[in-house]
């Protein structure tokens, strides 16, 4: 009889648009790396939605600013706990911001769990100083020709400049 491979009790998954990374996904990526053995960074391919980046973009933008760290950057399409299920995860990471992250992440987590059961949602506290990042306000504040540079990894800083062109007035963003 062909035994099934087992699930890998260590391996965990950390999904999200990315779209783009942010100082504060990347915090929680070297918070999960760190106790995690292994950990996949996820992006979402989100069919629906019309991201800034695309999926190949996203991804290696990931890749080059995890340089570095032990972790795997992937993309998936369709439900979480199938991607979960095919990697042979258990674990989901997340990272929780404000209060209403939290009402919105913990219904997902027992959706998930009852969709799949054995795979389980751990969550990571953002770091103060990223509390207040999410990708939507660093494109909204760009486009509005704010600086982001505090909020971003440099790679992406870049990526968001070469994507907008010069300035109107030809200044910097
Ligand atoms: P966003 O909400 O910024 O568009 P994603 O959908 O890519 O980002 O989020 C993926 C995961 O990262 C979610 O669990 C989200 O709560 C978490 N996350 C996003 N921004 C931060 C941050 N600044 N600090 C901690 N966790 C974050």
């Amino acid at each position: 009889m062909v035994k099934k491979p087992r699930q890998e009790r260590f391996l965990a998954v950390y999904p999200g648009s990315f779209d783009p990374v942010t100082n504060g996904h990347l915090d929680i990526i070297r918070r999960a790396a760190a106790a995690c053995p292994r950990l996949i960074v996820a992006v979402v391919a989100n069919p629906n939605k019309r991201p800034l980046f695309t999926l190949p973009e996203r991804v290696a933008l990931l890749r080059d600013v995890c340089k570095g760290l032990d972790v795997e950057v992937d993309s998936f399409e369709g439900l979480l706990v199938d991607y979960v299920r095919r990697r042979r995860a258990s674990l989901i990471i997340k990272g929780l911001r404000i209060v209403s992250d939290f009402e919105y992440e913990f219904s997902m987590a027992l959706l998930n769990r009852r969709l799949r059961g054995g795979v389980d949602t751990m969550f990571l506290p953002a770091s103060l100083e990223y509390a207040y990042i999410s990708s939507s306000s660093v494109r909204e504040v760009f486009s509005l020709g704010g600086n982001i540079a505090d909020f971003v990894p440099p790679a992406v800083l870049r990526a968001m400049r070469r994507r907008a062109g010069p300035t109107r007035t030809g200044k910097r963003r």
